[in-house]
């Protein structure tokens, strides 16, 4: 059964006696344990034809490992062909095209080292070992959004491995039915070994935002966000707030152990001096604990919440978008946070806006163009603690979906099943059908927030 695919990619093909095999099927999210048939630990485009064909002669399916940091632990799978494209992380620039080109395992860091040699960047995520392909496929919210958009507004080509092992140059003229669809479908059309994303001067030194509150005077940041949001210009919109407890880590100072806070962080994506005045108003929401407000390196921000995320952890986690955060539903989060199982929670609101929200519903399938939150809460599950984490999970969507935006969610930041795949593509899930009948109508690549074939 393997030899032939054997013969192509040699030891780069791991089977499960092979003392390499539990290392390489490990994911970001170490409560998954899934065990791949075969593993090929791919370094160009031909190794990873030569595992698709494989998949699709021996009629298994195909999960893909970007950076492997997806909550639900997709790029991994029981029984099926994992393609790992952790070592096709290249990154080059096209100065001349304003384009940064990207292979199909590049995590955020790499883009952000290479792009920035110019002054440019992609506008990506906010943790640097975060993979950008599954990131992008399904969104990618950072700090650039209010000003440049999602990364997958920016995707201006890629090259797309189809299920029948066929190479597909696909931007807005060749292809353009997978061109939509890789706008924010997911990993449901093929294998992206490169991608092409628009590039935008940025850096390399910006303003960053950067203030820690004492999560008492929660409420009150929440609504005073809001009201500074209503006025505020692309270049300020995308604030990211976050309650957490800190741990005793020492990169801390020893004030902060334990300590609950709420965190808020943020780029000015524009000129430093007109910035400072225009984030003061962030800079005095209540009684700052710490605030390092001030210009400092591009990349260095971009690295700034790296410190705080293990690279293997066990984690449950859900999402939901919302439009107004009035008091009942910033009662009801705080709530939440409040009957929590464990101190190691992050809970992140991401403030939506400017350019982001401007794309049209129908020009890529990312449909949720008008919520003003996306709600983001991860629990790391302490030994034994499992059950209890992954029950308060599941009551904070429970509880807050009502009050949601069309109880849709963020398909990056929670598990899979059909109700939370159709709710977050709304309008656009027919044609996600459509598009998916036609390159992979034997859904081989299922391992995602799946669009059935079948509707
Ligand atoms: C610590 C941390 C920080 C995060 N921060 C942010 C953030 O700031 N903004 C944000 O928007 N999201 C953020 N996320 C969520 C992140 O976008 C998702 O976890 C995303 O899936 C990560 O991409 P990956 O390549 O690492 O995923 P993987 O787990 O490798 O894959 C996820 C899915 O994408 C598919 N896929 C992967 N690579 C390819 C490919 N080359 N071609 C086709 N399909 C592919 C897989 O099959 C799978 O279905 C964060 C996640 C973590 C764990």
């Amino acid at each position: 059964m393997y030899s032939t695919l054997e013969k192509h990619v040699g030891r780069r093909l791991i089977r499960p006696n092979d003392v390499r095999y539990d290392e390489v099927r490990k994911v970001w999210n170490a409560v998954i344990d899934r065990k791949p048939a075969a593993i090929v630990v791919c370094e160009s485009e031909d190794d990873v034809i030569a595992a698709v064909q494989f998949a699709k002669e021996n009629e298994l399916s195909i999960s893909i490992r970007g950076g492997g940091h997806h909550l639900a632990g997709l790029a991994v799978c029981d029984g099926g062909v994992m393609i790992d494209l952790s070592h096709m992380r290249k990154v080059t620039v096209d100065e001349k095209r304003q384009v940064a080109v990207v292979e199909g395992g590049a995590t955020l860091g790499d883009i952000d080292l290479e792009t920035q040699k110019y002054g440019l960047a992609v506008p990506t995520g906010t943790v640097s070992e975060t993979g950008v392909a599954g990131l992008a496929l399904n969104g990618g919210i950072g700090y650039l959004r209010g000003k440049y958009g999602l990364t997958c507004d920016n995707l201006v080509s890629a090259r797309v491995v189809t299920a029948d092992g066929v190479v597909l140059e696909v931007n807005e003229k060749n292809h353009q039915d997978l061109f939509w669809a890789i706008r924010g479908g997911g990993g449901n059309f093929g294998v992206v070994t490169r991608f092409e994303f628009a590039l935008h001067a940025v850096g390399p030194e910006v303003l960053a935002l950067d203030v820690m509150y004492d999560f008492k005077d929660a409420k009150d940041i929440l609504n005073k966000v809001q009201q500074f949001l209503v006025q505020a210009p692309d270049e300020a919109v995308s604030l990211n707030l976050t309650a957490t407890v800190l741990p005793p880590a020492p990169f801390l100072p020893e004030f902060l152990h334990h300590k609950k806070v709420i965190m808020l962080l943020g780029i000015y994506a524009g000129d430093a001096k007109e910035g400072q005045t225009v984030i003061q108003p962030l800079r005095e929401l209540a009684e700052p604990i710490i605030d390092q407000t001030g210009v400092v390196p591009f990349v260095e921000f971009q690295k700034k919440l790296d410190p705080m995320v293990p690279k293997t952890v066990p984690v449950y986690g859900t999402s939901l978008f919302f439009d107004e955060l009035d008091d009942t539903v910033i009662e009801q989060l705080l709530y939440k946070i409040d009957n929590a199982p464990a101190p190691t929670i992050l809970v992140q609101l991401w403030a939506l806006g400017g350019q982001m929200n401007r794309v049209p519903v129908h020009a890529t399938p990312f449909a949720i163009r008008n919520a003003k939150f996306v709600l983001l809460v991860d629990v790391i599950a302490m030994a034994g603690d499992d059950a209890v984490c992954k029950q308060w999970i599941d009551s904070v969507y429970g509880g807050m979906r009502p009050f949601s935006y069309k109880n849709a969610s963020y398909l990056n930041g929670i598990g899979v099943s059909d109700d939370v795949t159709t709710n977050a593509f709304q309008e656009n899930y027919e044609r996600l059908v459509a598009v998916k009948k036609t390159y992979d109508p034997s859904n081989r690549f299922r391992h995602n927030h799946n669009i059935n074939p079948q509707g």
